[in-house]
């Protein structure tokens, strides 16, 4: 069974995000990317599945600026098998994402595509949910669990209140979530077996998309700052001062 990972390139997890000074988005400019860490989940998954062989073959995919080939590394460096990168200087958004991996999941036929639930860089939340549509595969979101019995994947989702399993027919779509899995590290000498493994870039015209925008972002800004506190000298002052000022007693 074949597995397709995408993979998407971020701002490192660790970097504190700030608003470019027009207001027209993040900067990005000279800031540590890395792979969008539901993303290492969904390539861990993908390798646990053929390490109980379930899976005979992994392709990692990533779509946006040529140095996505970095994380596409990344995840070879994992375990997985191959990578692509469908590679556009043009800013791409869920729908132009699910409709690039629509085209390829035509031409590579896998049985099971597992994405992240979402990218840490622009919170969408919605490329599997329109792959699911556009492909009309049923969906498994939100995974903290998931196996392969025979024809189905059963995935074991985390919802509001609880957790729900659900049985999807492949091929299908399935998200990750924080607690599906801990991603290993890449050692040094996968690290260096991974500089072998092939990685084919294709454009988006070479697909039959046209990856443009369709939403305009109006403006990005960053949180209000926190006003400072101030330090009380005993419990009596702190509820004099919770009574009188906060008037919250
Ligand atoms: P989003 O809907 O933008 O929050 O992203 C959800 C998931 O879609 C991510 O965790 C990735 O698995 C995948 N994805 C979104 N954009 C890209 C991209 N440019 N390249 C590769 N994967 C992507």
């Amino acid at each position: 069974m074949k597995v397709l990972v995408p993979v998407k390139r971020v701002v490192d997890y660790n970097v504190k995000v700030r608003v470019r000074a027009d207001g027209t988005g993040v900067e990005t400019a000279g800031v540590k990317m890395s792979m969008n860490p539901f993303d290492e989940i969904a390539v861990e998954e993908a390798i646990r599945l053929r390490e109980k062989g379930a899976v005979s073959e992994i392709v990692a995919v990533s779509l946006g600026v040529a140095a996505c080939s970095e994380t596409i590394r990344t995840a070879l460096a994992m375990g997985a098998d191959r990578g692509i990168l469908v590679e556009t200087d043009v800013e791409l958004q869920p729908l132009a994402v699910a409709k690039l991996l629509r085209a390829l999941a035509e031409r590579e036929q896998p049985r099971l595509i597992i994405l992240g639930k979402q990218a840490i860089d622009d919170d969408m939340n919605a490329t599997g949910q329109m792959l699911a549509a556009l492909l009309g595969w049923p969906q498994g979101t939100f995974a903290s669990r998931l196996t392969i019995e025979g024809d189905t994947a059963i995935v074991t989702r985390e919802v509001d209140g609880g957790l729900e399993t659900v049985a999807l027919t492949l091929p299908a779509i399935v998200t990750t979530d924080l607690r599906l899995n801990e991603p290993r590290y890449a050692s040094l000498p996968n690290i260096m077996k991974a500089r072998k493994k092939p990685i084919e870039t294709v454009k988006p015209a070479e697909l039959g998309i046209d990856p443009a925008p369709r939403l305009k972002v109006v403006k990005v800004s960053e949180p209000p700052k926190r006003k400072a506190g101030a330090k009380v000298g005993s419990v009596a002052e702190l509820v004099a001062k919770l009574r009188t000022e906060a008037k919250v007693i």
